[in-house]
């Protein structure tokens, strides 16, 4: 039975390897020989090239990927100022310890600052005054979405102003400046270019404050505040690293946290 079950096989395999070397691989091979020395080269640029995905990498690592220099240590995104919403990402709790900062309602950790910057911005010449801090779920809602909603629907109301939970001026540590050394100019009013604006540029990190939404980089943050005044605490550190890249303060938090911010096409 054994030997009959062998001789049976044996029979098999030596119909099998026959067909197979009759295939004919010569007409392409000759190409592929014109290329002398080339060959080297793309055989050593393969091998080294070990990626490792940004969410496995160290904050220094990260910046490094950016082109940016080494961020601040001892930066801690469970800290209040580092609250955060955009229209890709919304915040629900709302912390109860506003106080006053440049006369409007802002969290009690950025209203010295706050204060700090508009009066020494006043000190220096220039008419600037915050017309905007703090504004609650209910505000956002009734006064700035559902009107822009009603009269021109979701989409267009999604390109000009936030979804309540989205907007920045929800965790109070923003202020909208208004640029007043001409008389009264309205909400929205550009002033950049002016020497006040300038002066605010300039001056803005050393009270920890940055301009939150830079031109250019929607893709991090989605809509802009419709204010283009619209400054943002978040710390000397903090902020001196943001402006000084040009970056946003969604990209800082993703140096030390890759889920910190939610940013489409990118993680
Ligand atoms: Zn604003």
């Amino acid at each position: 039975m054994a030997l009959d079950s062998c001789s049976s096989q044996s029979a098999l395999h030596r119909d099998d390897p026959a067909p197979i070397p009759t295939e004919t691989p010569a007409p392409e091979t000759p190409a592929p020989v014109e290329v002398p020395q080339e060959t080297e080269a793309p055989l050593e640029t393969a091998a080294p090239t070990v990626t490792k995905s940004m969410a496995d990498m160290t904050p220094s690592e990260r910046a490094a990927a950016w082109g940016l220099p080494e961020p601040p240590a001892d930066v801690d995104l469970s800290a209040q100022e580092f609250k955060l919403a955009n229209s890709y990402n919304s915040i629900t709790e709302q912390r109860p310890n506003h106080s006053y900062g440049a006369g409007v309602i802002v969290d009690e950790v950025a209203s010295a600052a706050f204060d700090n910057f508009v009066n020494d911005c006043i000190a220096a010449g220039y008419g600037v005054h915050a017309f905007r801090g703090y504004l609650d779920f209910w505000t956002v809602l009734e006064k700035y979405y559902e009107p822009e909603v009603a009269a021109h629907g979701a989409a267009y109301a999604a390109s000009v102003t936030y979804a309540p939970g989205c907007n920045d001026h929800q965790t109070a540590l923003c202020v909208d400046l208004r640029f007043g050394g001409t008389g009264y100019l309205g909400e929205g009013v550009d002033f950049r270019g002016t020497e006040a604006w300038d002066w605010l540029i300039t001056h803005c990190t050393d009270y920890g404050i940055i301009l939150r939404y830079p031109e250019g980089q929607e893709s991090w943050y989605g809509t802009p505040c419709m204010n283009p005044g619209h400054f943002r605490y978040v710390g000397v550190e903090p902020a001196k690293y943001i402006m000084e890249n040009n970056i946003t303060l969604e990209q800082f938090m993703l140096l030390y946290d890759w889920d910190a911010v939610y940013v489409p096409g990118l993680n």
